[in-house]
């Protein structure tokens, strides 16, 4: 049998811990792409599926990093 309970790096603070003590959620991040027909830079929002600490401001905390 393979070991299920490798542990889950945090995206944010980057402890790792059981996947008991973790959950996924999922940020927006703004990026930046250049538009070559308008010839200027546009921003475009993407998301994103990462593992944070459960209980704690981890997933707050990186989307607010992400934001703006
Ligand atoms: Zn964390």
């Amino acid at each position: 049998m393979a070991e299920i309970n490798d542990p889950i790096k945090c995206a944010y603070c980057g402890k790792e811990k059981q996947p008991g003590e973790m959950m996924e959620a999922t940020i927006f991040t703004r990026e930046r792409k250049w538009n070559k027909r308008k010839r200027k830079n546009e921003s475009y929002v993407t998301k994103q599926k990462k593992w944070y600490c459960k209980g704690t401001n981890c997933h707050i905390n990186d989307q607010m990093a992400h934001d703006g």
